[in-house]
């Protein structure tokens, strides 16, 4: 059974009340989240588009991921050798997407313990050397995992302190779509991503330790849940993003 049905043809429900952006028109572009992995489940289609064009894409990876909880099925990692194996898978997935990479090596699940200050700092070191034109990150407080919260907190202190004209800063919200929706309301930029679809695929294949179990699951007929393949199909179609620059967003204690 095919993982990748065909594209759909209208996405206007999809994309409804918002901006499209087009990430070929870019002049750089920085993705900044605290795993090797979330940059091609968020942001996979966006990357390879604005890559393809000659737009220069950098992914500034928080931590080497070492506490990943999967470790492969069947296991091929351990707590030891996580470390390299997600280094690597990372570097494969970025080959895919056209993209470079940077670690901080940050401890993984340790983010929210840092300084948010002392973060944004070094984020901000990078964003005044690559300059991109938009930079994308993790809605702080609305991305269920701490290291999450706290990247996107650091790299909005980081946006917000660099000199105008600042980069547009988009936000990736994770969670259950209602609580999300009536937290926040709708996302206001898109990016259509059906002609990469296969590349997002190939990226997050590539980050072997952590989906190969979804990608079993994905590939067998255990999968029939009709909301979870409508979910798959959605985030191979689309890009979603809310607008953080501006937002203020409190510290945590
Ligand atoms: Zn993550």
């Amino acid at each position: 059974m095919s993982i990748l049905p065909p594209s759909p043809e209208r996405i206007d429900h999809l994309v409804e009340g918002m901006t499209l952006l087009d990430p070929s028109a870019e002049r750089g572009i920085v993705v900044s989240l605290p795993h090797p992995d979330d940059e091609s489940f968020s942001s996979a289609g966006t990357m390879a588009l604005a890559s393809d064009a000659g737009v220069p894409v950098t992914y500034l990876c928080g931590t080497f991921g070492d506490m990943g909880r999967r470790m492969g099925s069947p296991f091929f990692a351990n707590r030891e050798s996580m470390r390299d194996v997600r280094e690597r898978e990372l570097a494969d997935a970025c080959t895919i997407l056209g993209a470079r990479y940077e670690l901080l090596g940050m401890r993984d699940r340790m983010v929210e313990f840092e300084d948010p200050h002392e973060v944004a700092t070094r984020i901000r070191a990078v964003l005044e050397r690559l300059d991109p034109s938009t930079v994308i990150t993790f809605y702080p407080g609305h991305a269920v995992h701490p290291d999450h919260d706290a990247m996107g907190l650091a790299t909005h202190l980081a946006v917000a302190a660099l000199p105008d004209p600042k980069p547009r800063l988009l936000a990736v919200a994770v969670g259950d779509r209602e609580q999300l929706r009536a937290a926040l309301g709708p996302q206001q930029v898109a990016v259509d991503i059906r002609t990469v679809r296969q590349r997002k695929l190939g990226a997050l294949r590539a980050h072997r330790s952590q989906t190969e179990m979804m990608f079993q699951r994905w590939e067998s007929e255990r999968d029939d849940d009709e909301q979870m393949r409508a979910y798959r199909e959605e985030n191979l179609t689309v890009e979603r993003f809310y607008r953080l620059n501006g937002v203020a967003i409190p510290l945590p204690r």
